[in-house]
C-alpha cells in the first residue's frame, strides 16, 4: 500500500485516479456488452474499493516513512525519530526499575528504547515502558492551579493557590488542632520529593498523619521483613531468578505484572522448576512447570503444612536454624497440627501435592520463594509473608545465590517510599517512637527534636476513618487517586465529600479524586523532573528530566519548596535546594543503618554504575558487584543477630460467600499494558489497543452455565456494597465459585470489602462475596 497524503502528493493521486478510470473503462468495454446495470454498479463499487485500498488519504507521508541511518547504535530510523543526543533514565511505572534510553532532540525526548547495558532489563521493556512518553502529552494535564468557586474549578495563580492552601490549612489547624490535617502520597514520586514532602509536612507544618498509596501494595512486605529480620530488607537481587533451581511464585502473576522479571526466569539455564501457587490459572501459572490452584485464603494453611512436612521429615537445615534463627521449637510446635491431610480441604489441594511441594523444596539446591499482591493484599498478609520467610529460614535458603524469601514491590519507587517518605517510619528505617532515633534525625537535619512527632502516623485506613469521625478536616493528596483505588469506593467518595478542604497535587486535573478537589496544584510528571527511584532489589536508579512540563506545572519538589516558604518555614529547609542536594541529606541519614548508602558519591556515580543496590557504606569497595543479595553472613538486624520465626493461627476471612452472594471475587492486574487506575496508561492510544476498553469479569464455564450467561454478555456483578456492569469473560482461568475483575476499571472498588491486615493495615482487596446477575434480573438497573 502506498500512503499518499491529500493535497501534498496531488500528482500521484491523479495518476492513480487516471489508472482507476482507465481500469473502469477497460472493464466496461470488456464486459459492457454482456453486463446488466446492477452488475456494472457492483463492478464500479469493486473498483472503488480496490482504489481505496491502494491509496490512503491520511496517515504519514511517504517521506516520513523513509529510514535514515540512526546514530547511537539505533539502526535505521524515520527522520523524525533520529536523535541528536541520548541518555538513560529509569521507567516510572513499576518497581522492576527498567532503564530506558531517552532519544533526545534539542533536549526533548522524542522516543524511548530499552537500555541494553542495564543489569535489570538488559535491552527489553514491557509495553508501558515503550509508551512512557505518551501520557505526558495526553489529555487532561493540569496546566494551571485551579481553585474551586462554587461548582467550578477555576484557574488561578500559583501565588494565590499556595496562599489559599496555607491560609485554610492554618486556620483549620488553629480551630481543630494540628492533627486535623493529613496527607496521602505515593510510591510514584522520586525519593527526594517524597522525603521533602514528608519532612515539610511533619517537621514544618506539624502534620502528624500522612501515608501513601504504598499502603495498598507494599505495607505487608515491609512489616513482615521488619518483624522477621529486624529491618525492612528484601534480601535478593534479580540475578536470583536465573540462579534458582526451584522458583516458587505465590500470589504473583509475574508474566503480566512484572514481565521483565519473567524474562529473567526465562534466562535461567538451571534444570529449574517454576511452581506457581495461585487460585487462578494465570498467564504465569500456564507457563509454569507446576501450578497449584490453592483455594483463596487457603494459602496460610498450605504454607504451614509445607513447614510441617519439612520438619516432620527432618528436611530442615539444623545448623542454619541453630546459628541464625530464633523461635524454631515454638514454630515446630505450632505447625505440627497442619498435616497435609488436615489442611487438604481448606487449601483445595490433595495431601500428596502438599507433600510433593515440600519434597521439591527439600530437594532443590537453591530455592527462592517470591510473592506479590496475592500475599500482600490479605487480611492476614503479614503472617502469610512470614510463612514464606519461615520456609526459607528453616531450609537455609537465604543468603546464598538463587535463594531467598523475596517480595517484589509494585510501584517504581515503593522502596524509596518505604525508606524515606517519613510517613509511618522515620528516615532510613527509624521509628518515630524511639527517642534515640528522633535525636539522630534532629541532629542530622539540624532541627529541634520538638519538631519530630513521637508517635507514628495513622495508616491510610485510619486517616479515612479519621475523616469519617470528623477528626481530619483537610486532606492533601499527592499523585494518587484515592477516589478510584481505595477499597469500598462508595464510602471513600462519601469521605472525600465530607472534607472541609481537599488539595490534589497531580499531573492531571481529570482524575476521579480531582473531581472532589477544592484546590488542584499542577505537577510535572515522570520524565519532567529528576530524582532517585529504588527498585524491588534495592537498586537506586537515576530518573532524569527529558521533557518540559506543560503550562505552569511544576516538579513536586518545587511545589513543596514553594509551600515551605509560604508556610514560613523556608529556613528549616534551606539546604534542600535541589533534588541532588536533598539526596546528599538523605545519604547522611543512612550512615550506620542497614540501608547505608554513604559510599555513593552522587547522581553521576549512580548513573555511571548502572544503578547501585543498597547497602553501599563509605569505605566499601568502590566497584561493588553489579547484583548483590543480603545476609550472606547469616546476620540479621535484630539485636541478637537472629531472624525470628513468626506465626499465628489462621483467621476466618472477614467476608465469606453464602447463599445470597455465592461467588468469591478476586481482583488484580489485568494486562501488562495497564497500570493501576489507568490515569496514565489510558492516555496512550497504543496501550489502549492492548486491553479491553470495557470492564469485564472472568467467570468459570460452570458458573456461567448455571446462570445462563453467555460469552461477552453485559452482566451485573453485585456485592453488599455496590453493583457493577461488566462483560462476562467465560474462561477456565477461574475456578467454579470464584470470579476475577481487573482493578484498573474505576468501578471495581465499589464491590470490595474493607478489611485490613492488623499489623500492616494493608487492605485485603482479594476477597469479597458477590453474585452475578443477568441484566434482565435487575429491574432497577440505572
Ligand atoms: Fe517499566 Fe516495569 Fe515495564 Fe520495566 S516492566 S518497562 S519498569 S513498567
Amino acid at each position: 500500500m502506498l500512503p499518499v497524503s491529500r493535497g501534498k502528493n496531488a500528482r500521484a493521486i491523479h495518476a492513480v485516479d487516471r489508472g482507476r478510470r482507465g481500469l473502469a473503462a477497460s472493464l466496461w468495454f470488456a464486459t459492457g456488452a454482456r453486463a446488466g446495470k446492477s452488475e456494472l454498479t457492483a463492478l464500479h463499487r469493486a473498483v472503488r474499493r480496490l482504489h481505496q485500498s491502494l491509496v490512503r488519504r491520511d496517515g504519514p507521508l511517504t517521506r516520513q516513512l523513509v529510514l535514515h541511518p540512526g546514530s547511537f547504535g539505533l539502526g535505521r530510523l524515520p527522520e523524525q525519530l533520529v536523535p541528536d543526543q541520548i541518555t538513560s533514565t529509569i521507567c516510572g511505572f513499576c518497581s522492576t526499575g527498567c532503564s530506558l534510553n531517552a532519544l533526545l532532540r534539542d533536549g526533548q525526548a522524542i522516543g524511548l528504547t530499552p537500555n541494553k547495558r542495564y543489569p535489570v532489563n538488559r535491552g527489553v521493556a514491557c509495553p508501558k515502558g515503550w509508551e512512557a512518553l505518551a501520557p505526558l502529552a495526553g489529555p487532561g494535564r493540569a496546566l494551571r492551579p485551579l481553585l474551586r468557586e462554587g461548582a467550578e474549578l477555576v484557574p488561578t495563580s500559583w501565588d494565590r493557590a499556595l496562599g489559599e492552601m496555607v491560609r485554610r490549612f492554618q486556620s483549620i489547624q488553629e480551630e481543630h488542632g494540628l492533627d486535623s490535617i493529613a496527607w496521602l502520597g505515593t510510591g510514584q514520586l522520586p525519593t527526594e520529593e517524597l522525603a521533602f514532602l514528608g519532612s515539610l509536612a511533619k517537621f514544618g507544618m506539624g502534620i502528624r498523619h500522612g501515608d501513601g498509596n504504598t499502603r495498598q501494595c507494599m505495607a505487608t512486605s515491609a512489616v513482615a521483613y521488619k518483624q522477621s529480620f529486624g529491618f525492612d530488607a528484601p534480601p535478593f537481587s534479580y540475578a536470583d531468578f536465573e540462579l534458582s533451581d526451584v522458583i516458587v511464585l505465590i500470589g504473583s502473576n509475574l508474566c503480566i505484572a512484572h514481565p521483565i522479571l519473567w524474562e529473567r526466569i526465562c534466562r535461567n539455564r538451571q534444570e529449574r522448576q517454576v511452581i506457581v501457587i495461585d487460585p487462578r490459572t494465570t498467564e504465569t501459572a500456564a507457563a509454569a512447570t507446576w501450578h497449584l490452584p490453592v483455594r483463596p485464603k487457603g494459602d496460610l494453611e498450605l504454607l504451614y503444612s509445607v513447614a510441617q512436612v519439612l520438619i516432620a521429615n527432618d528436611w530442615v537445615d539444623h545448623d542454619f536454624i541453630a546459628a541464625h534463627t530464633g523461635g524454631f521449637a515454638e514454630f515446630a510446635q505450632h505447625v505440627a497440627r497442619f498435616t497435609p491431610e488436615a489442611v487438604a480441604a481448606a487449601t483445595g489441594l490433595c495431601a500428596q501435592d502438599i507433600v510433593q511441594l515440600a519434597k521439591t523444596i527439600h530437594e532443590g539446591r537453591r530455592v527462592s520463594l517470591w510473592w506479590t499482591m496475592g500475599v500482600n493484599q490479605s487480611y492476614e498478609g503479614v503472617r502469610l509473608a512470614q510463612s514464606l520467610i519461615n520456609i526459607a529460614l528453616i531450609t537455609g535458603n537465604i543468603g546464598r545465590p538463587g535463594t531467598g524469601a523475596n517480595s517484589i514491590t509494585g510501584q517504581c519507587n515503593a522502596m524509596g517510599s518505604r525508606m524515606f517518605s517519613n510517613t509511618t517510619g522515620l528516615f532510613a528505617g527509624r521509628d518515630f517512637a524511639n527517642a534515640e532515633h528522633r535525636a539522630q534525625i534532629a541532629e542530622l537535619l539540624s532541627i529541634g527534636t520538638e519538631h519530630i512527632p513521637s508517635e507514628p502516623s495513622w495508616a491510610y485506613d485510619q486517616i479515612m476513618e479519621g475523616i469519617n469521625r470528623g477528626q481530619i478536616k483537610a486532606l492533601w493528596v499527592v499523585a494518587t487517586n484515592t477516589a478510584h483505588s481505595w477499597i469500598n469506593q462508595a464510602d471513600a467518595h462519601d469521605l472525600l465529600g465530607k472534607l472541609e478542604l481537599l488539595v490534589v497535587q497531580d499531573m492531571y486535573s481529570t482524575t476521579e479524586t480531582a473531581a472532589f478537589a477544592d484546590l488542584v496544584l499542577p505537577a510535572a510528571g515522570w520524565g519532567e523532573k529528576e530524582g532517585i527511584f529504588i527498585n524491588s532489589e534495592r537498586r537506586l536508579g537515576l530518573v532524569k528530566k527529558v521533557a518540559r512540563a506543560p503550562g505552569q506545572a511544576l516538579a513536586d519538589f518545587s511545589i513543596v519548596k514553594l509551600l515551605a516558604e509560604a508556610w514560613g518555614v523556608g529556613p528549616m529547609f534551606k539546604d534542600w535546594s535541589s533534588p541532588e542536594a536533598t539526596f546528599q541529606i538523605l545519604k547522611r541519614c543512612t550512615r550506620g543503618r542497614p540501608c547505608d548508602i554513604t559510599g555513593i558519591s552522587d547522581y553521576r556515580m549512580i548513573d555511571e554504575m548502572r544503578g547501585i543496590q543498597w547497602p553501599l557504606p563509605e569505605g566499601q569497595a568502590a566497584q561493588p558487584a553489579e547484583e548483590r543479595h543480603l545476609f550472606s553472613d547469616g546476620r540479621f538486624h535484630h539485636a541478637d543477630g537472629r531472624a525470628k520465626l513468626l506465626f499465628e493461627e489462621p483467621r476466618k476471612a472477614p467476608e465469606s460467600v453464602d447463599k445470597n452472594y455465592p461467588l468469591l471475587l478476586l481482583t488484580g492486574r489485568g494486562s501488562s499494558s495497564q497500570w493501576h487506575t489507568g490515569t496514565r496508561t489510558n492516555k496512550s492510544p497504543v496501550l489502549r489497543k492492548l486491553f479491553s476498553e470495557d470492564c469485564y469479569v472472568e467467570v468459570s464455564p460452570k458458573d456461567a452455565r448455571d446462570r445462563n450467561i453467555s460469552q461477552n454478555e453485559w452482566i451485573v456483578v453485585e456485592s453488599r456494597r455496590g453493583r457493577v456492569l461488566a462483560r462476562a469473560f467465560i474462561s477456565h482461568v477461574v475456578r467454579p465459585g470464584q470470579c476475577f475483575m481487573p482493578m484498573h476499571y474505576a468501578k471495581v472498588n465499589q464491590l470490595t470489602f474493607p478489611s485490613f491486615d492488623p499489623y500492616s493495615r494493608q487492605p485485603s482487596y482479594k476477597n469479597c462475596a458477590v453474585r452475578l446477575l443477568r441484566k434482565s434480573e435487575v429491574p432497577d438497573l440505572d
